[in-house]
Order: C-alpha cells, then sequence, then structure tokens
C-alpha cells in the first residue's frame, strides 16, 4: 500500500477552485515530482498536506489509516514535514535553536544547550553537512545551508514525507547537486520526498514517479519521472500538443 495517498482534494479560495479533484498516490522510498505550471495548484495542494489548509473536499489516507491534519503540528505528528520556500527559519536564533524549536526535546527539553548542539550535530552530519555548526546563527547560512536545517529539523520529528516546494530555485547549480545526494540518501532511508519543480531536467535527474497538476486537478498520476517523454509533459502540463522533437 502507498504511503500516502489523496483522492478528489478540493480546495476554493473566493472565486477560485483551487484544487478541483486533485490525486496524489506516494510511496515510501521515493522521489515523488509534482509538476505544472503557475497557478496550476501545486502550493496549495502541499499546503493541504502540511495542516496549513483544510480541504472542502477529499480524502487523506496515510499509512493506510484516515487522516485529518486540523494544524501544521498535527500534519508533522502524522509525518509530514514540508519545506517551503519562504523558509519558516528564525534568523537570529541557533541553528540546534531551529532544528529544536516547538519540539518536545526544544532547548528546554535538553538539560543543557550542549547536549541541544550534540544532538543537531549528529542530524547534521546524517544530512552529510558537518560543516554546519549547531551554534551558529542561522541567518549567517546561504540559502542551502538554510535547507539544510530544515531538512534536520523534518528528520529530528521523525518526519515519513518530506514535501519540498521549488528548493532549487534559490540554489546555484553546485548546491542543487549538494541538494540531490542529500535527497537521494533520504530515498535510499525509506523517506518518501514530494518534490516541486517545473524544471523537467531536474526531474529526469532525482525523480522516480510524478504527478501533473493543470488547472487544479490531476491530468496524470504516478507517471515514471524518467521514461516519461518530455513533449508528452508539456503537453500535459499545457494543455497543448507538442512536437516529439522538442
Ligand atoms: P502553483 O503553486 O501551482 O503556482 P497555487 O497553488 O499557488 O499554484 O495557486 C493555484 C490557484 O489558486 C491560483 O489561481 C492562485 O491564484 C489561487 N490561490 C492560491 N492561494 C490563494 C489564496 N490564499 N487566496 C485566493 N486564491 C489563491
Ligand atoms: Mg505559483
Ligand atoms: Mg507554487
Amino acid at each position: 500500500a502507498p504511503l500516502l495517498q489523496l483522492t478528489g482534494i478540493v480546495k476554493e479560495f473566493p472565486g477560485v477552485r483551487a484544487l478541483d479533484g486533485v490525486d496524489l498516490v506516494v510511496r515510501a522510498g521515493e522521489v515523488h515530482c509534482l509538476l505544472g505550471q503557475n497557478g496550476a495548484g501545486k502550493s496549495t495542494l502541499i499546503k493541504v498536506l502540511a495542516g496549513a489548509y483544510q480541504p472542502d473536499e477529499g480524502e487523506i489516507v496515510m499509512d493506510g489509516e484516515h487522516a485529518h491534519f486540523a494544524d501544521p503540528q498535527a500534519a508533522l505528528a502524522a509525518g509530514i514535514a514540508t519545506i517551503y520556500q519562504e523558509l519558516d527559519l528564525v534568523d537570529g536564533l541557533s541553528v540546534a535553536d531551529n532544528i529544536f524549536l516547538g519540539h518536545e526535546r526544544s532547548r528546554f527539553g535538553f538539560s543543557r544547550v550542549s547536549d541541544s548542539n550534540r544532538a543537531a550535530r549528529e542530524l547534521l552530519v546524517s544530512l552529510g553537512h558537518p560543516e554546519i555548526r549547531p551554534s551558529r546563527e542561522t541567518g549567517s547560512l546561504s540559502a542551502a545551508g538554510k535547507q539544510i536545517v530544515s531538512m534536520a529539523r523534518a528528520l529530528s520529528r521523525q518526519a515519513q514525507v518530506i514535501v519540498m516546494d521549488e528548493p532549487s530555485a534559490v540554489l546555484d547549480p553546485d548546491e542543487v547537486g549538494g541538494l540531490f545526494r542529500v535527497i537521494e540518501d533520504l530515498r535510499a532511508s525509506g523517506k518518501a520526498i514530494v518534490y516541486i519543480s517545473h524544471r523537467l531536467e531536474e526531474i529526469r535527474r532525482i525523480g522516480d514517479r510524478l504527478t501533473v497538476l493543470k488547472d487544479g486537478r490531476t491530468v496524470a498520476a504516478d507517471l515514471p519521472a524518467r521514461e516519461t517523454p518530455t513533449s508528452e509533459l508539456i503537453a500535459l502540463m499545457t494543455g497543448r500538443e507538442v512536437s516529439a522533437e522538442y
């Protein structure tokens, strides 16, 4: 059974049906790409997954059980961690404090700051980034470093599903390579990654499966990410035929 299954998700805002019946299936140990033009509904969908929005209709099943995420804490507790483009890190806090912010093992749950730093360091090392010191002020890190801190936070919450909204948009090509190595390790450890991007070459490199959204609907579900022709993906995203030699 898939780790996560969404069926018929609808979300309306005044005058806009942002999601108009979305289906999504995600398995453990796969990178599932979510593809769609600007306005297709990608960010709205992940906010539903993250408990930031309540769907008007539809069903979420996680680990074989009906799920209802009343708020972001509920989604996190169920094992879904979301890394937004606008990272929700506090620049003035240390890396370790950001990793454990709001966690039962927050700074106040550790008996000493050094224990918090040690736990943060273990997570950063496991992500292949020992150079990010837990005591460092988070605001001094690069965009890539901040993404790693967000991922360490997801791991500290035992997330099973890690959702990333266009993470490469703020990275240079070397940093994208580093991010992909981290994602590959997370996949190998059995996590499910939901990776949003409209860059088809990235989807080929990192994706296992993909789902295409258009105008708030799933127009193609669970396709193989490397084998589906580019012309077909563009036709699905745009609704227009594209010559095969694109
Ligand atoms: P994507 O991330 O694929 O670019 P979005 O999920 O951001 O798409 O937007 C889908 C549609 O919903 C767009 O038409 C957008 O304008 C609309 N929308 C998104 N969020 C809101 C909101 N909070 N209020 C009203 N309309 C919204
Ligand atoms: Mg957008
Ligand atoms: Mg978006």
